[in-house]
């Protein structure tokens, strides 16, 4: 794993506040090798064919960020590059309402993502956890995240 997740978290988050995203959901997805990201997809209402095939295992209608990311970084390096990467999936939301403020949602990737994730061996999987409040000055401080390792990697 990186020796910085949070270096990149703070990009994937502020990626998926940019994002409009589909309905309430939000969510970026970076992938990286080492020190270096690779490509930065997000949720949206596009299809792409990638998507179709993995996304019928959990019904998703929508392109997740996940696939995005992973289809942007096939154009980049080849499967056996991207064995060697992790992927850092952030989810952005209101707390409610009233507040115009950020919060971290739980952006643990649905089963259609997994399995394109393991398909294609990638080492780490990174997903924020839900309620970890993000400021704009230092989104750093603000928010948890969870993981998985590859047991056969
Ligand atoms: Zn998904």
């Amino acid at each position: 794993m990186e020796s910085r997740p949070s270096k990149f978290f703070d990009i994937c988050v502020n990626h998926a506040i940019a994002n409009p995203g589909v309905g309430r959901a939000k969510i970026a997805a970076i992938v990286a090798i080492g020190n270096k990201i690779v490509s930065i997809g997000q949720n949206s209402r596009r299809t792409h064919p990638f998507a179709k095939r993995y996304q019928k295992i959990c019904g998703a209608e929508c392109l997740h960020a996940e696939i995005d990311a992973i289809v942007r970084a096939l154009r980049v390096v080849d499967a056996k590059e991207l064995s060697k990467a992790s992927i850092y999936v952030a989810r952005v939301k209101h707390p409610n309402s009233h507040d115009s403020g950020w919060v971290t949602g739980l952006a643990k990737p649905c089963a259609g993502c997994l399995s394109a994730i393991d398909k294609y061996k990638l080492k780490t999987v990174l997903w924020t956890n839900d309620g970890f409040k993000l400021t704009n000055k230092d989104q750093l401080n603000g928010y948890g995240y969870s993981f998985s390792i590859r047991q056969d990697a």
